[in-house]
C-alpha cells in the first residue's frame, strides 16, 4: 500500500502546484492554457469523427483531444523514460513526449443511443500544468456527425479518471452536457471515488484532483451502479477490467456475428501497455491487477480476432491485436 501512495504522491505533485494557482480561471491559469494550446504538437484529425459498423450497430468514433505528456521517469515503475522512447520509437510515434488521444464513442444499436465515456470536457488542463493537454473537442465532433448530445439516452462510464468523466459537466458552470442521459457504471468505481474518507485517506499531492472527481459525481443525476457484467443495455455488456482504478470497465459490443470491445484504458497507450503488459503505470492504481486484466482482456480479442477500441488508441481508437513476443501488437485500423 506504502508503494502505491508515494507512487500516487509522484503523479499528482504537479496537481498540487497547479491548485496554489487555484482552479478558478484566474489570470495565470487562463494565460498557462493558451501557451499549451499554442504549443500542441500534434495535427487535429481533419475529420474528428469516424462512422463504422458492427454487425447492425452504428459506432461514431469522436475525436476528443490529445495529451502530449512529458517524458517522467515515475511514468512506469519498471520501465525507464529510455525504454519508453524505444517503445514509442518501435511503434512509429514521436519520442518527444507520449502521444496520448482521447477518442469516445457513441452506438446507435436496437434503437438506443449509447454514450462511451465523455472525454475531458476541457477542464483537465489544470491538473498537468506540465503537458500539453487538450480535451472538449468531442462535442463539436459529435454535432458534426449529426448527434445531439440530447439525444443521448444511456452514456457507460468507464472509470472515472478525469479525461473520461469531467466532459459530462459544462465548463464553469457544471451543467449536465447530456440532460436526458442516464449514467450506468460499475458500482466498485462508484463507492471507491464517493466514500466520504477517500481525499483524507490520500496523500496530500492527489487531494485536489479526489475532490474535483467527488464533486463533479456529486452533481450526476440518474446513475445506476452495476455490481456484475450484466447486459446494460441490449447489445452491450459489462467486462470486469479492474487495477487501472477499482471499478475499471469495458464494454463488449455484439451484433449479430460481430464484435467490438470498447477497452477503455486496459491498455491505454498499446505502444508501452500492450506492447510491455508488464509494465506497470504511475496512473494504474493497481499495478498487479492491471497488468492481469490487460492480458486477459487482450487474450481474448487475440483468441476471438476482435476488433477493439481504446481511449488513447491512435486516431480513430480502433484496431486488432496479435501476439507480438511477450505482448501484443495493434494494428490500427482506419475502419
Ligand atoms: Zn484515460
Amino acid at each position: 500500500m506504502s508503494s502505491l501512495i508515494s507512487r500516487r504522491s509522484l503523479v499528482f505533485s504537479a496537481a498540487t502546484a497547479m491548485t496554489v494557482f487555484g482552479l478558478d480561471g484566474s489570470l495565470e491559469v487562463v494565460e498557462a492554457k493558451q501557451r499549451w494550446r499554442q504549443h500542441q504538437r500534434t495535427p487535429d484529425p481533419k475529420q474528428g469523427f469516424l462512422r463504422f459498423k458492427v454487425g447492425d450497430a452504428e459506432v461514431t468514433a469522436l475525436y476528443d483531444g490529445i495529451w502530449e505528456k512529458v517524458h517522467n521517469p515515475a511514468y512506469f515503475s519498471n520501465a525507464t523514460v529510455a525504454e519508453t522512447k524505444q517503445a514509442l520509437a518501435a511503434a512509429g510515434l514521436t519520442t518527444a513526449f507520449v502521444t496520448i488521444p482521447i477518442t469516445t464513442y457513441v452506438v446507435k444499436l436496437n434503437g438506443k443511443t449509447v454514450l462511451c465515456d465523455a472525454g475531458g470536457g476541457d477542464q483537465v488542463q489544470a491538473f498537468n500544468p506540465d503537458s500539453v493537454f487538450v480535451s472538449g473537442k468531442m462535442i463539436a465532433n459529435m454535432k458534426a456527425a449529426g448527434i445531439d448530445p440530447k439525444d443521448v439516452e444511456t452514456i457507460l462510464v468507464s472509470h472515472f479518471h478525469p479525461d473520461h468523466i469531467f466532459g459530462l459537466l459544462t465548463k464553469g458552470d457544471n451543467g449536465p452536457v447530456y440532460p436526458n442521459a442516464e449514467i450506468i457504471l460499475s458500482a466498485a468505481e462508484h463507492k471507491f471515488w464517493t466514500d466520504p474518507s477517500l481525499t483524507g485517506r490520500l496523500p496530500p499531492g492527489r487531494q485536489p484532483l479526489a475532490k474535483r472527481i467527488q464533486t463533479v459525481v456529486a452533481r450526476w443525476k440518474n446513475v445506476l451502479p452495476i455490481e456484475g457484467e450484466d447486459e446494460v443495455v441490449p447489445g452491450i455488456r459489462f467486462v470486469k477490467t479492474p487495477g487501472h482504478t477499482p471499478g475499471h470497465t469495458s464494454f463488449h459490443l455484439s451484433s449479430g456475428k460481430e464484435q467490438l470491445m470498447i477497452s477503455g484504458d486496459t491498455a491505454y497507450v498499446p505502444a508501452l501497455c500492450a506492447a510491455h503488459p508488464g509494465w506497470h503505470g504511475v496512473f494504474d492504481q493497481d499495478g498487479p491487477l492491471a497488468e492481469t486484466s490487460r492480458r486477459k482482456l487482450l487474450d481474448r480479442v487475440v483468441a476471438e480476432k476482435m476488433l477493439v477500441c481504446g481511449s488513447h488508441f491512435p486516431w480513430p481508437g480502433l484496431g486488432r491485436f496479435a501476439k507480438d513476443g511477450g505482448g501484443y501488437a495493434l494494428e490500427v485500423q482506419r475502419a
